[in-house]
């Protein structure tokens, strides 16, 4: 706060210093102990030497010929004009303390500067300027702004001719001031500017950090925004010519178009990339990228071209791409991005700003410390407001990019799970299909009975308990005389007998826990688990009668099917396999075939 009310303090103590120095009829300025600053556009009159020809004593001619003018509204800003300006004043000092005054062109970019005092006793003093020297030639003070220390004797009135010419904009706003009273001036500016880069500074390596951390092209072009920014009130207050080009003339005449236009690339494209405009508009993406191209354009032409032409277009076009740029970022919030709000309120402090500027250079509000460094203020508050929208972007960015990551494993993991359960539901049939498949294999096509594979399978399992102690027995069965069956009713009819008699079998079998299968053509083979001979005798006896006492019916006629049957009980005690077992009982079976048939033959009987 206190560089606030050091620079009103000066400001309104300027002013009141204003209306203290005494002009007299022939606007000669008094100069006084009590004026230690004096500013000159009020009493300075001037003329316009449109062929830039004329010498000091032209001037001076002209002069007395009443042909300078007073400064219209009391403003030494032309604009961009051809030809060289004079100025005059008659300064009169009767201050008792100083005798050498400076006097400030405060303004840094005029390319020819020359100041004549005319003494009363005929002497003639000229000092060359202006940023066409070097910028340590012709200087009095090391300062951006040229100056010259003139010898003012006392009480003697001196005529100071200021002669300018040059491609920037004529603005000659002309300052005498004492020493002490510049010293103390120039250090508040000093400490002001010093402020302004130096939150500049700040928010440039902050953010360069970020960018270097974080990679986002947004930061790289904020970053060439803030220093081209920089560089264009570096370049326009002289600084740039004191610091960065003292010696380069050449520098010096291109600075500014150049760093206007290397300013608005890094805005338009700091714009782009901020707002997401390729996605969120794309003819506004467009345009922009047409305003860009039209900046890189401009700023090759400017090394060629003269300053007083290309100049004016870049800081024309500056208004237009400002506005834009408001534009665009009123057109995204209001499509709902919520960081082009924060773009918003950053560009509204710029404009207000540099509003409040204008508004001063038209006389429109009072000069006081917030409206005069409305362009400082205003843009160091839109820098650190985009800042902080980059910050706000960053992190929204992130929220989405969590938002869609999680999504995204949320919609995977659901399709996993689907794909898990669709798997396994293959899986089941597979299995189910294998099971049908294998159970299929097993069974006998015609009858449903288990197949001799089988049958075989099952009966070695058996035989490996019978060697532990388990008895086992074994049935052959065959149907006597079915090949008779067959000629006398067909094919069909002795399908349909086979599947009568496995059905009738397997019914009377149900209550003996045995092993059924069907051995091939019309026999069928039995286990017996845990029976021995007798019991499993009894079991053949009981099939037999069973079949007999049911004839199988078909188409009307009545057909007795009998069977025979051969018996045998596994010796634990004699090694052998299936077949022997099989063997066995397929013999005790041919000793009932040739014993009549539809009886039953035990394996003891073979052996008696
Ligand atoms: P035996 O009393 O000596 O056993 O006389 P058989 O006629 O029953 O015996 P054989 O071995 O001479 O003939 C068996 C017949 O069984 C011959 C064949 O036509 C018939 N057969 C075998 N498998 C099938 C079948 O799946 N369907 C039909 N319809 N007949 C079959
Ligand atoms: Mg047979
Ligand atoms: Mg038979």
């Amino acid at each position: 706060m206190g560089i606030v009310r050091a620079l009103l303090g000066t400001c309104l103590g300027c002013l009141l210093l204003l209306a203290a120095v005494p002009a007299l009829a022939d606007h000669t300025v008094v100069l006084t102990d009590g004026t230690p600053r004096v500013p000159l556009s009020p009493y300075v009159v001037y003329y316009h030497d449109m062929a830039a020809k004329d010498s000091l004593q032209v001037a001076a001619h002209k002069l007395a010929g009443n042909q300078f003018t007073r400064l219209p509204d009391e403003s030494a800003a032309f604009g961009f004009q051809k030809g060289a300006y004079w100025f005059h004043v008659r300064l009169l000092n009767r201050s008792q303390r100083e005798q050498r005054w400076l006097l400030v062109q405060q303004y840094a970019l005029s390319d020819h500067l020359d100041v004549y005092a005319n003494y009363a006793d005929g002497r003639t003093q000229h000092w060359k300027g202006g940023d066409a020297l070097p910028f340590n030639e012709g200087r009095s003070i090391r300062y951006r702004h040229p100056n010259v220390l003139v010898d003012l004797p006392r009480e003697q009135p001196v005529d100071v001719f200021v002669r300018v010419q040059s491609q920037s904009s004529m603005q000659v706003p002309l300052t005498l001031y004492t020493q002490p009273a510049f010293t103390e001036m120039s250090r508040d500016a000093q400490l002001g500017m010093g402020v302004y880069y130096g939150i500049l500074l700040a928010l440039f390596f902050y953010n360069m950090v970020l960018w270097l951390s974080l990679r986002d092209a947004s930061y790289f072009w904020y970053l060439l925004h803030i220093s081209a920014f920089g560089l264009v009130l570096f370049t326009l207050n002289g600084l740039g010519f004191e610091y960065l080009w003292p010696n380069s003339t050449w520098l010096a005449d291109k600075s500014v178009p150049l760093s206007i236009c290397l300013s608005q690339v890094g805005m338009q494209q700091f714009t782009r990339t901020f707002l997401g405009l390729r996605e969120r508009w794309k003819l506004g993406d467009r345009i922009t990228l047409g305003i860009i191209a039209f900046y890189v354009v401009l700023g090759l032409a400017a090394t060629q071209l003269p300053y007083h032409i290309s100049t004016p277009i870049a800081s024309a076009s500056v208004f237009l791409s400002i506005t834009w740029v408001a534009t665009l970022g009123l057109m995204i919030t209001r499509r709902g991005y919520k960081p082009a709000v924060i773009f918003l309120l950053a560009w509204a402090m710029f404009l207000l700003g540099t509003g409040m500027f204008a508004a001063v250079a038209f006389g429109l509000v009072p000069k006081v410390f917030f409206t005069e460094y409305g362009k400082e203020i205003g843009s160091a508050l839109e820098m650190l407001l985009l800042s902080i929208g980059l910050g706000y972007r960053y992190s929204a960015l992130r929220t989405e990019n969590e938002r869609i990551i999680r999504e995204a494993r949320d919609q995977l993991e659901q399709k996993v799970s689907q794909r898990t359960a669709e798997l396994s539901n293959a899986l089941g049939q597979l299995a189910d299909a294998h099971a049908r498949l294998r159970e299929s294999s097993q069974r006998d096509g015609l009858t449903g009975l288990h197949n001799r594979a089988y049958f075989r399978e099952g009966f070695e399992s058996l035989l490996s308990q019978a060697r532990s102690g388990r008895r086992l027995s074994l049935l052959m069965i065959d149907l006597d005389h079915f090949k008779q069956i067959n000629d006398r009713h067909g094919h069909l009819v002795g399908d349909e007998c086979l599947r009568w008699a496995a059905g009738v079998i397997g019914q009377t079998l149900r209550q003996h826990n045995a092993l059924l299968a069907r051995f091939g053509g019309e026999e069928f083979v039995v286990a017996l688990p845990g029976m021995d001979l007798d019991a499993a005798a009894g079991v053949a006896e009981e099939l037999r009668l069973r079949l007999r006492a049911e004839p199988f019916k078909s188409q009307g006629a009545t057909i007795v099917v009998t069977a025979s049957f051969g018996v045998h009980a596994v010796d634990t005690n004699v090694r052998g396999g299936v077949e022997t077992a099989l063997q066995i009982a397929d013999d005790a079976l041919y000793r009932a075939k040739a014993d009549g048939r539809d009886c039953v033959r035990t394996s003891a009987v073979l052996a008696a």
